[in-house]
């Protein structure tokens, strides 16, 4: 399917400095979106987050050109995590989802910066400024249109994966001074709130 090796029926996720997480991914047509193969590459796709585990995958992640992006955010990624460090980050569960061909459209101009990763930059984290609300307009995994608005945490999921679909990655986007390896991250921030951070590090 779409020449990936699966193993265990997932998928090895590319990671940065593969080309295809750098071109524009070509859109799809309804017909194409029912199609037996770009189902089971949803399958795929969905498997492979959820053992990661990721809250979004894009199809280039996979290797696969196409403008296909999938987002869950279970309530049990998050069961340890202090209710305050949810609530700042607007972070709520998000039941799985496929996001096709998307244009997103900004609800307002209010930004939040937060640590985020990607599972093709795998670990490392670092601050992204993302707007709080935005719009997408997109298909679904049948074809059909649809209109999402969303708001803090599952905002960014879209900014993030959307992104992909562009051939972004957050690494562009990132305060490069906040650039930090995951367990050094784990010893020097965790449980810091982002002022605190902030005045450690420091970025515009
Ligand atoms: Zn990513």
């Amino acid at each position: 399917m779409f020449g990936i090796k699966l193993l265990n029926g997932i998928a090895p996720i590319v990671q940065a400095g593969d080309p295809v997480l750098r071109k524009e991914a070509r859109r799809l047509s309804p017909t194409e979106i029912r199609s037996h193969e770009v189902q089971e590459l949803i399958e795929v796709m969905k498997r492979t987050m959820q053992a990661a585990p990721g809250v979004g995958l894009a199809a280039p992640q996979i290797g696969v050109d196409l403008q296909i992006a999938v987002i869950e955010d279970k309530s049990e990624y998050t069961k340890d995590v202090a209710p305050a460090f949810l609530a700042e980050r607007e972070r709520r569960p998000v039941s799985f989802h496929t996001v096709i061909n998307p244009v997103l459209t900004p609800i307002g101009i209010e930004t939040r910066e937060f640590f985020e990763g990607c599972l093709s930059v795998q670990g490392f984290t670092a601050v992204v400024s993302r707007l709080l609300q935005v719009q997408v307009q997109c298909l679904d995994g049948s074809g059909r249109e649809q209109t999402i608005k969303a708001s803090g945490w599952y905002a960014r999921i879209l900014q993030h994966e959307i992104d992909h679909l562009k051939g972004t990655l957050y690494i562009d986007r990132m305060k490069s001074r906040t650039f930090s390896g995951l367990a050094l991250f784990e010893t020097h921030c965790k449980g810091k709130s982002m002022a605190e951070i902030q005045k450690t590090i420091g970025w515009d």
